[in-house]
Order: C-alpha cells, then sequence, then structure tokens
C-alpha cells in the first residue's frame, strides 16, 4: 500500500469524525436566494458583478450577488469626505471594476478605506484605494506596521498573505469620525476576531457591522482563528447598549439590513454558551469540511463555533505548528505499522 492511500484514508477519516449531524449544506444557508440574485429588493445590479442597493442619498451598500459569500461592503458619504467600509470579495471575474472604482460613480470625496476585519473576503481591492487604509488601533497591528506598510497575514486573512497596504493612520475605539455634516462612531468589537469593527452613525441610527453580526440567514462564525467566544458575547451586550429599538444595522453578508431584536438573539446565544449552557449540535458545516463545527441554534440564529476556539489558545501559529508535527508523526506511525502488517502477511 502506497503512503499516499493511508494518507488519504487517515484524512478521509478525521473527516467524517465531524459529520456528527449533517444538517448544513449551503443550500440551507442561502435558502431562497441564489446566487446572481438580488437579495434586497431595492438593491439593482449596476453592471454584470454588482448590485447596489442606494440606503439613503449618501449611503450605498454595495453587494456582489455572485459571489460565494453574498458579500456587501458599505459606502459612507459626509459633504468633505466617505468611508469605504470593506473592499470586496475576492471573487470578482477580471477586468470587472474595483471596489474604488465602484465608489468613484457615486462620490468624488475623498475616501478613507477602513476594513471592518482582516478576512479574505472583504480586502480584496483595498490597495487599489491611492489613500491607503486606514487600522483599528491595536499594540499587535501598529507592531506590525513596517515602513509605513501593514501585510494582512495568512492567518488573518484565513487565505494567502494580502499585498502590502499603505498605512494611511489608526483609528481608535471610542474615535469619532468626521466626514462633513456626518460623523461615525468608531467600536473595536472583538468576537469574530479581534480586529472586528462597528461604525455607527449616530443622527441617522445606522450602525454598520460587518462580520461581527449579520443575517446570513443565521450563519454567524465564531470559529475563525482570533474569535474569541466570552469577548464576543460581551461585545454583543456593549452593541445592544449603544444602540436602541430603531437602530438599522448592515452586516456584510447575506440579507444586509437587520434589526435590534436580531443582535439581541445573537447576544443571548453567546450568553449560553458563555455561561456553559448551550446546547451545541456538531454538524459538517459549508464553509470547513473536516472542522469539527458545533452549532448553537435558536430559530433562525445559528452560531457555529469549535472547540479549537475555546480556550482560544488553540489558534496560534505554534499550536498548529505542534499540532501539524504530531499529525506527521501519527500519520507515519501508522504506515509504519501499515507496513509491518502487509509485510508479515
Ligand atoms: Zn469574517
Amino acid at each position: 500500500m502506497k503512503i499516499w492511500t493511508l494518507i488519504v484514508a487517515a484524512i478521509f477519516c478525521l473527516s467524517l469524525s465531524s459529520c456528527f449531524e449533517r444538517v448544513v449544506e449551503p443550500e440551507d444557508v442561502f435558502d431562497a436566494i441564489r446566487r446572481g440574485g438580488t437579495y434586497s429588493p431595492a438593491s439593482k445590479m449596476i453592471d454584470s458583478w454588482y448590485a447596489v442597493e442606494v440606503i439613503d442619498s449618501q449611503t450605498f451598500a454595495i453587494n456582489e450577488p455572485k459571489s460565494s459569500q453574498y458579500n456587501t461592503s458599505y459606502l459612507i458619504v459626509g459633504n468633505e469626505r466617505a468611508v469605504m467600509f470593506d473592499a470586496g470579495s475576492s471573487e470578482r471575474p477580471a477586468g470587472s471594476k474595483s471596489m474604488r472604482q465602484v465608489a468613484a460613480l457615486y462620490t468624488d470625496n475623498p475616501i478613507t478605506l477602513i476594513l471592518s476585519h482582516f478576512h479574505y473576503d472583504h480586502i480584496y481591492d483595498a490597495s487599489k484605494f491611492e489613500g491607503g487604509v486606514t487600522l483599528i488601533d491595536r499594540p499587535e497591528i501598529r507592531a506590525e506596521v513596517k515602513n509605513g506598510l501593514y501585510t494582512i497575514s495568512m492567518l488573518e486573512s484565513v487565505d494567502a498573505e494580502a499585498t502590502p497596504l499603505k498605512v494611511t493612520g489608526f483609528i481608535a475605539d471610542g474615535d469619532v469620525i468626521d466626514l462633513g455634516s456626518r460623523t461615525l462612531d468608531v467600536l473595536n468589537l472583538p468576537g469574530h476576531t479581534t480586529e472586528s469593527i462597528a461604525l455607527i452613525d449616530k443622527a441617522r441610527n445606522q450602525t454598520f457591522t460587518g462580520d461581527f453580526v449579520y443575517k446570513h440567514l443565521g450563519g454567524i462564525i465564531a470559529f475563525a482563528p482570533a474569535s474569541d467566544l466570552p469577548s464576543y458575547k460581551a461585545n454583543s451586550d456593549r452593541l445592544l447598549q449603544l444602540t436602541n429599538a430603531d437602530t438599522q444595522f448592515f452586516g456584510a453578508h447575506g440579507i444586509p439590513r437587520f434589526g435590534h431584536d436580531w443582535v439581541s438573539l445573537m447576544s443571548s446565544e453567546l450568553g449560553k454558551i458563555v455561561r456553559g449552557k448551550p446546547d451545541y449540535r456538531y454538524v459538517a458545516h459549508y464553509l470547513a469540511p473536516g472542522l469539527p463545527v458545533r452549532l448553537q441554534q435558536n430559530a433562525n440564529m445559528s452560531i457555529y463555533t469549535t472547540p479549537l476556539v475555546d480556550p482560544p489558545l488553540f489558534w496560534s501559529k505554534w499550536t498548529l505548528l505542534l499540532v501539524a508535527g504530531l499529525g506527521a508523526l501519527v500519520f507515519y506511525l501508522i504506515y509504519r505499522v501499515g507496513r509491518l502488517l502487509f509485510v508479515a502477511v
């Protein structure tokens, strides 16, 4: 028997071990939403890739209906400046407009690019913004800025290392961004990832939440590297306190708009997890086959997490290296034992 046969068999067995309950398939998650269709009636295709919803005359949801994760980025315009909140998925076809070019269709004002977080599906056109990127002010991020450039790592993007980005400046939790007759309050909300940002326009009662919370037919992701369940719960409560029953929330995936009640439901389910009283089901997930994913579900709210983030130290590169090393050793031992058995026979 070839060693590759053994390795493939071992990977297959590991994958099966996470399939305790196969309840989530892409079609379950997306339900009636189909790739290529807009998912808000107010969203109109502007070309063959993007659809734009004009939320008001200075606020634009830029959807990518054909992307696998139904991404939405937001252009938030003031009288003097604008903020681009996220830079698009990595799936647009060659020759299509960059997120920077789409933004230029709606404003001539200088644009500050802010990334809701560093996952691969929110950062693709970040380098196309001539003004660079404004980062959340956290010590571990400042420490990695070299010669005015920040490189989003593989662990941060959950994909390949990104193109180095010119850093324009930092915004800290509690800062207020003045766009000219429009302000945005900055929140740093660790939970989904450490660097996660939400922006609040108090005057219009709009809150832009990135991946911290969205209405993706329920799929809240708390299994990424740097996902942190106690922080997720604490910051959900903080977000609830800083908003109200009439706040319109705008997320980065799926159905863009949702309400306070959705955030409240997420918070209460996170509370069950953090208090040690979850009602988990173990599932094979469409995003991470092979990863043991457990699901906390209440009505349409599903929170996906994994033992790998609880305790949170698992997702460190040293732990991953250790696991990879031990895994290689186990495979080698299986190979040796297999050889002994087959040779003996
Ligand atoms: Zn994300």
